[in-house]
């Protein structure tokens, strides 16, 4: 059972929102570019960003230290919004920001200067930005992809934008500088934060893709692309052509790939891949982008991140049983939520591995776990997806039924939701238990999951004709999981 604390917080959530004047809707920030927008839009639908009074993004001002772990803090659903004593010096206990400052700090995401202060109204600057939001968001890649011109001397500094860089966050500026002791303006800061959150908003590996400095003009000489590029030929299309060419399949190696509607980056985005994705090449334009079809678009791609050796997918699941030790969960009828957890999570695992799925538990007995700590066995153990077991309850015995939950605030959103809703239908189909859908909600397992991650509700232990099947069905349940888990592998390696 999540419900009743989550409803305490929403609740709790409500009335602070209310109780503030300025906050303001989204639909009413006047000084949004039109360019970002959508980014923008999507972070204070999810009330990250709020405006300044009188209805103003302000997205040229510099984002200073304090809005930023702020941001950061709500981007990552910590309860900070309620101001508190912090560890810094510095950051007065009354201030708006201190909750989430004090947070961030306990999650070990930001750290101050090392002298016991934070500097809450200091500018940030782009490398300081690359530690907080590689620490936010457990970036860990720091090999290197792109070779900044003016990439600082220390490792770690190098290290942490290697990380943003590596996750699609930032590409530095069209000239091919990263520009690390820059301030970052709120709109900049703003737009990495909705990359973190939303895949689609991701960069790709296109050096020249990037618009975050539109003061900076671009510098042409520095591009990839040495070659002019030859006159357009006249006609055959993208279609005709691909009749002529023998197509070859291959694979996308880059984190995300955005499919273009012409041979460029100055061309628009039509689509978007994630790495492993499989795809048809047909004609190489002179200047290596490459015209594709694949499931669900066609577009062109630049062909230096695609490979046509077929990747070793290995499947590996973390099966979270929710609740243990001291936090028993929900119960009703005699039974206990977190031994119900615990016994069906048990047999699922059998269940994948006999399908040849490797498994990581988050407990296999009765202890307790943090929310983190069980993201973390999942990412830290090499985990693929997420997958935590729940049993449901309600004030009245009357309620009934299975859900499966995914987040809408996950950075893998799509996948998420196509998870539950595989697991959801064959458990229904095997336990027969009332429908009760495929829902979103910002449970914190599976929103602050880098992972695809579903959350499942099997049935209501307050009801009892659930609670029975809650009892005599564990294996029937596991067995179903699993093969809407098997159905997702499938699913995705398809794609
Ligand atoms: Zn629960």
């Amino acid at each position: 059972m999540f419900g009743k604390k989550l409803y305490m917080l929403l609740i709790a959530g409500v009335i602070m929102v209310m109780a503030i004047p300025s906050v303001i809707s989204a639909a009413s920030l006047k000084d949004i570019p039109k360019n970002y927008a959508e980014e923008i839009n999507y972070l204070t639908d999810r009330d990250i960003v709020k405006g300044f009074p009188g209805g103003y993004f302000k997205p040229d001002e510099p984002v200073t230290r304090e809005q930023a772990a702020t941001m950061v803090g709500r981007a990552l659903g910590l309860d900070g919004e309620k101001p508190r004593k912090t560890v810094f010096s510095d950051v007065d206990a009354s201030s708006y920001a201190s909750g989430y400052i004090q947070l961030a700090y306990e999650e070990d995401v930001i750290h101050g200067y090392g002298d016991g202060t934070f500097g809450p109204l200091n500018e940030m600057t782009r490398l300081e930005m690359a530690y907080l939001i590689s620490k936010a968001f457990d970036y860990t890649d720091d090999s290197t992809s792109i070779s900044y011109s003016d990439m600082p001397n220390k490792k770690e500094h190098v290290q942490a934008i290697n990380r943003v860089t590596n996750a699609g966050i930032t590409n530095g500026y069209v000239d091919g500088k990263f520009k690390p002791d820059s301030t970052i303006t709120r709109l900049e800061f703003s737009i990495m934060v909705a990359r973190a959150l939303e895949p689609s908003f991701k960069v790709d590996g296109n050096v020249s893709d990037n618009e975050e400095d539109k003061e900076t003009p671009p510098e042409p000489e520095e591009e990839e692309k040495p070659e002019p590029k030859p006159e357009p030929k006249p006609e055959p299309t993208p279609e005709e052509e691909a009749a002529n060419v023998d197509p070859k399949t291959q694979y996308v190696t880059a984190y995300a790939l955005n499919v273009r509607s012409g041979p460029g980056v100055e061309h628009g985005k039509v689509g978007l891949l994630y790495k492993n994705d499989k795809v048809t090449t047909y004609q190489v334009e002179d200047n290596n982008w490459v015209y594709i079809k694949y499931d669900g678009g066609k577009g062109f791609v630049n062909q230096k991140y695609l490979t046509t050796t077929k990747p070793s997918i290995k499947r590996k699941i973390a099966i979270d049983p929710g609740h243990g030790g001291h936090d028993p969960g929900a119960s009703g009828n005699g039974l206990v939520e977190k031994d119900i957890n615990l016994a069906v999570s048990l047999h699922l695992r059998d269940y994948l591995e006999d399908a040849g799925i490797d498994v990581v538990m988050t407990r296999t007995n009765d202890t307790y776990l943090g929310l983190d700590e069980r993201v973390d066995v999942g990412v830290n153990n090499d985990a693929d997806t997420f997958v935590s077991i729940h049993t449901n309850s309600f004030s009245s015995s009357s309620a009934n039924g299975s859900e499966t939950y995914y987040s809408t605030a996950s950075t893998r959103t799509a996948e998420s939701k196509q998870l539950a809703t595989f697991i959801q239908d064959r458990m229904i189909n095997a336990l027969g238990t009332r429908d009760r859908g495929v829902k979103s909600a910002g449970f914190r397992v599976i929103k602050a999951n880098p992972l695809p991650a579903a959350l499942v509700e099997l049935g209501f232990i307050t009801n009892p004709d659930d609670a029975n099947v809650l009892e005599t069905k564990q294996k029937e349940a596991a067995k179903a999981i699993a093969l809407g888990i098997e159905d997702y592998y499938e699913w995705k390696e398809g794609r």
